[in-house]
């Protein structure tokens, strides 16, 4: 049996307690036989990206009235929610009607679940679509993932589609109107968490003023063997002190 986590099923997943954002229901915009990403990063828990693409087509995945339908269906149960959170099996901006499902989620959202955030999860890879970034935009909370400070880090550790760089996430960051940022740090050979990689990042998070940023590490077995689990002691020091230099809260997780 693989110790990579299984794919998502379905378009609604959940909901899920998560450390970070309570009671999560989750929305997974990318097909239930693979994993649809731009990244095929070291330590993801589905395992290696079989087909790495920066872009995806419309006929493998999900379509919006399905997500729609399927998004009312829980809501209109009452469970108790604090977010829906576009994440699933792969990177969920990829889908060329992500802009429409924000809109939508946020309307369910507003007539069914008031009180619950909507948020993304996402590596930043689309960010340069204005499109992609007025949806990020208009919610609550907009995640991106920030694992490194260095170019040539960014490209070993989360192993971009062809012509993604680091500068091109950063970039279409730098232009969203306020975004979270997500580290997942690994100790081990090939990991990113040794005292350069830490000041690179440091550097970074400083000069993008996310609201806060986030860091953990793996909670099971990466795609690469090497890597090691950054003990919790460290993370809180780490936290402590970028918090400190940067001037942004960073939370460990
Ligand atoms: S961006 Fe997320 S889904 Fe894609 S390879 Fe990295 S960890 Fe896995």
């Amino acid at each position: 049996m693989s110790a990579f986590l299984a794919l998502k099923s379905g378009i609604i997943y959940g909901p899920v307690s998560s450390r970070r954002f309570g009671m999560s229901l989750g929305i997974n915009l990318s097909p239930t036989k693979r994993k649809l990403c731009s990244m095929n990063c070291v330590y993801c828990q589905y395992g290696p990206t079989e087909i790495l693409q920066a872009t995806a087509k419309d006929a493998e995945l999900p379509k919006l009235s399905d997500v729609i339908w399927s998004l009312e269906q829980v809501l209109k149960q009452d469970t108790h929610l604090d977010q829906i959170t576009f994440s699933g099996n792969g990177e969920p901006t990829m889908h060329p009607e992500f802009p429409d499902m924000v809109e939508w989620a946020i309307q369910l959202r507003n007539r069914f679940m008031p009180k619950a955030k909507v948020a993304v999860l996402s590596n930043g890879t689309m960010l340069g679509n204005a499109d992609v970034r007025t949806a990020c935009d208009k919610l609550d909370r907009c995640v991106i993932k920030v694992d490194c400070g260095r170019a040539e880090t960014f490209l070993r550790y989360n192993r971009p589609a062809k012509g993604i760089t680091l500068e091109s996430v950063l970039d279409g960051a730098k232009q969203l109107k306020r975004f979270y940022t997500e580290t997942l740090l690994t100790a081990g050979r090939g990991g990113n968490s040794n005292p350069d990689e830490r000041a690179a990042w440091t550097e970074i998070i400083k000069e993008l003023k996310p609201v806060e940023a986030h860091i953990y590490s793996i909670d099971r077995p990466p795609a690469v063997g090497t890597l090691k689990l950054v003990s919790r002691e460290m993370m809180n020091k780490w936290a402590r002190e970028a918090t400190d230099t940067t001037g942004v809260t960073v939370k460990a997780f």
